[in-house]
């Protein structure tokens, strides 16, 4: 897609949001689009947990923390299949909160659980997953798993830690899990998502805006394990400049204390529309 007819379809994008508030649609029930001309639909679950409906119809399932989730919405908190059909599975790293279910997701679907290299080579070393549904990759690697759908690690500021309970020692466990990541995910129809994951500022943001483009960014905002409503207003007006942003990683850890309130104040004025979201909430393009 050209520049041109990109930012026709953003703008087209900027004036159809339409909020469905605690929907809980399924996947058969939301399904109506076919084609790369259908909407983008985005769920989010709580803290850095999204699914995405491409244009294309393909449901994409990002960081799902559901049933540890204390703000996940209860039809899917307690019934992980309610979640539906998913056809491709990112997760940015191993925290609790980001690998959440992946794994369990991954073996209901028989989908591949795409993650850092070296987090996925841990969960199956310890038979959290089997082999064949890890895909390992790193910064700067791309991933086609779906036709026109595009995924492209990026760098996060932050860490990462496998935290398993050994099965026969009935032990907890720490386990190495590489380095924490975010994604650029290009849609059928040449939108770009940002999901930062988990991070600090780093000043290459700036250098992945300029270079991936990205129209909707997924910023965290809670502070304490990651930027705070100020940091990310930083980030977002000084270097970023999205056209969007979708504040994400708070309200769910009381050490992450930044509020909604606090980040739309800082983003005021910037001229970047910032899409709140409750826990559960439906945004639809
Ligand atoms: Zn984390």
């Amino acid at each position: 897609m050209n520049s041109i007819s990109l930012r026709s379809s953003i703008s087209t994008f900027l004036v159809s949001v339409v909020l469905l508030i605690g929907t809980g649609l399924s996947h058969a029930q939301t399904s109506t689009a076919s084609g790369a001309q259908g909407r983008t639909e985005i769920l989010w679950l709580g803290q850095a947990g999204f699914r995405i409906k491409t244009p294309g119809g393909k449901i994409i399932l990002i960081d799902p923390w559901i049933t540890g989730g204390p703000k996940t919405p209860s039809q899917y908190k307690n019934d992980l299949a309610a979640i539906g059909p998913v056809d491709l599975l990112l997760v940015t790293h191993a925290h609790v909160d980001h690998i959440g279910d992946a794994p369990a997701l991954a073996k209901m679907h028989n989908t591949k659980l795409y993650g850092p290299a070296d987090m996925v080579t841990p969960l199956i070393h310890l038979g959290l997953i089997p082999a064949d549904l890890g895909h390992r990759f790193n910064k700067s690697g791309s991933v086609s798993p779906l036709p026109g759908i595009k995924v492209t690690a990026v760098k996060a500021e932050h860490s990462s830690l496998l935290v398993h309970k050994n099965p026969t020692t009935e032990k907890m466990e720490a386990h190495h899990a590489g380095e924490a990541m975010g994604y650029i995910i290009q849609l059928e129809n040449g939108f770009k998502i940002w999901h930062m994951g988990d991070t600090g500022l780093f000043g290459d943001m700036k250098f992945i805006s300029e270079y991936y483009k990205p129209d909707l960014v997924m910023i965290p905002i809670g502070g304490n394990f990651t930027m705070d409503p100020d940091d990310a207003a930083y980030a977002l007006r000084t270097w970023v400049k999205p056209k969007m942003a979708i504040p994400m990683h708070y309200n769910s850890n009381p050490m992450a204390k930044g509020t909604l309130a606090e980040f739309q104040a800082a983003m005021k004025g910037s001229g970047i529309k910032v899409i709140p979201m409750t826990e559960g909430e439906t945004v639809q393009f």
